[in-house]
């Protein structure tokens, strides 16, 4: 038996985990509460900062009228839609690329991955470019059909959540049911594939290709309107474009790095992460573009230049400490970190516990870096109004709750020995202060 299978059949490990899935999130009246409030906030975002005059609070500019017209699908976008989650379904199958092995799975054996995000995201900068050159595609169409979009991937999100509650019940032998909410919301299966253990994997999917790639064509379609509507793209908006965008490039060009992140290892594919990666991400993560659009905040070659500094700070650190994990869970022979071999607290586990480099100096330094990144790209918006902010403000209340919900999981697996870690490396995410 394997470490993971041992800690997966203990009682104590299968019902610590059970029991973290039914109270996670606030427990069903949480879950259920969330599936409403997500679609939700997003559409209330896109209110703020197309219909409310970019505030936060509904003023005297609120249109409710056209907020609601703008929300009501068309079958015109419910097939450009559709076709974009099959282009990108067939590079994922199609396109060339590595294959790689994830982590050891509870009977040891592990599941195959193709690596093809590089060629896949090169292929569709091709096949966009085309488009929009020949007027095919306009970049604008995104702009104009954002309310529909949130709809469109709303509704497809709840229906395939029902697929993969019933596909993952029905293909996953250990899942223990926690009733249908919490199975719908946090998911049944946790690798579920397509056919099961060798086929399409539905969570690296949904998890990177359709939303990521999506999210920087919406920023890019929020800049060609600015450009139409001001004749130039303001440094603001080139800015907060830039350092998206080389968030999404970061995460194609170390691609593999994923395949050791909680979501990917850990929990289960459901409704939460499908809407998550589907809509969340894509609409609200582009909130500081769309708000540009409209505003000018005045924006010094100097500030724009600490914006840069400060964004690229955070991708190292988010990057740099991924990928120190990474490498040490993948192939720890011989890695050495910062020019010294690499330090790590042996676990009864089995598993090893690194504490050198950025993972000595706090428990989830990579939150941090990633936290870093998203401020740097929301003080460009200026300090008119607070809606900018809303991702800094959100993302630290997830990745604080993230941090914790890990731990808990980490210290149930673990025991004395995430005790000894936690007294090693004393920070939680912020070495010093938190
Ligand atoms: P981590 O990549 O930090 O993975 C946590 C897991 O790593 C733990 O469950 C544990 O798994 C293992 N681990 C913990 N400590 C150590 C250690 N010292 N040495 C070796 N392994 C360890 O967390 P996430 O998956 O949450 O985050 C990955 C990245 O994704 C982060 O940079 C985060 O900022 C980003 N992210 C971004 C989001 C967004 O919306 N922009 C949302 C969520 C995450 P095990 O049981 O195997 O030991």
């Amino acid at each position: 038996m394997t470490a993971d299978q041992q800690d997966r059949a203990s009682p104590t490990g299968g019902e610590t985990r059970v029991r973290q899935a039914r109270s996670d999130f606030g427990g069903v009246a949480g879950n259920l509460a969330l599936l409403f409030a997500l679609p939700i906030g997003t559409a209330y975002l896109y209110f703020c900062v197309r219909f409310n005059g970019g505030d936060l609070l509904p003023g005297t500019e609120a249109d409710l009228g056209a907020f609601a017209q703008s929300l009501t699908p068309s079958w015109e976008t419910a097939a450009v839609y559709f076709a974009w989650l099959v282009f990108q379904a067939l590079l994922q199958a199609f396109a060339p690329g590595p294959t790689v092995e994830g982590t050891p799975l509870e009977d040891g054996t592990r599941l195959r991955y193709r690596m093809n995000g590089r060629s896949s995201l090169l292929i569709t900068a091709v096949v966009v470019a085309a488009g929009v050159g020949s007027g095919l595609f306009p970049l604008r169409w995104i702009y104009d059909h954002f309310g529909e979009l949130i709809s469109v991937i709303t509704l497809f999100s709840y229906g395939f959540g029902l697929f993969l509650l019933i596909y993952g019940r029905a293909t996953e032998p250990r899942h223990t049911p926690c009733g249908v909410i919490v199975d719908y919301f946090l998911g049944a299966a946790r690798h579920p594939r397509i056919p099961p253990v060798t086929g399409f994997d539905l969570k690296v999917f949904f998890e990177a290709r359709p939303g990521l790639i999506g999210w920087i064509l919406v920023v890019f379609s929020f800049a060609a309107v600015q450009i139409e509507r001001q004749g130039s793209l303001s440094t603001a908006m080139f800015v907060v474009c830039a350092l998206q965008l080389v968030y999404v490039l970061d995460y194609f060009w170390y691609e593999s790095a994923i395949l050791t992140t909680l979501d990917v290892q850990h929990e289960k594919f459901g409704w939460m992460l499908l809407f998550g990666d589907l809509a969340w991400v894509p609409m609200t993560y582009s909130l500081q573009a769309h708000y540009l659009i409209d505003h000018a905040p005045d924006l010094s070659i100097g500030a724009a230049a600490f914006c840069v500094l400060l964004g690229l700070t955070g991708v190292m650190l988010f990057r740099l400490s991924n990928l120190q994990k990474h490498r040490f869970r993948s192939d720890p022979k011989g890695l050495q970190i910062w020019g010294k071999p690499a330090e790590f607290i042996e676990t009864r586990h089995g598993n090893r516990l690194l504490v050198s480099g950025f993972w000595g100096w706090s428990r989830h330094s990579n939150y941090l870096g990633d936290w870093l990144l998203g401020l740097a790209w929301s003080l460009p918006c200026g300090f008119q109004s607070l809606l900018p902010y809303f991702y800094p403000i959100y993302f630290a209340g997830l990745l604080i709750h993230r941090e914790r919900r890990d731990h808990e999981r980490c210290a149930a697996k673990y025991g004395e020995d995430w005790d000894r870690y936690c007294r090693r490396v004393r920070w939680r995410i912020v070495p010093g202060l938190y």
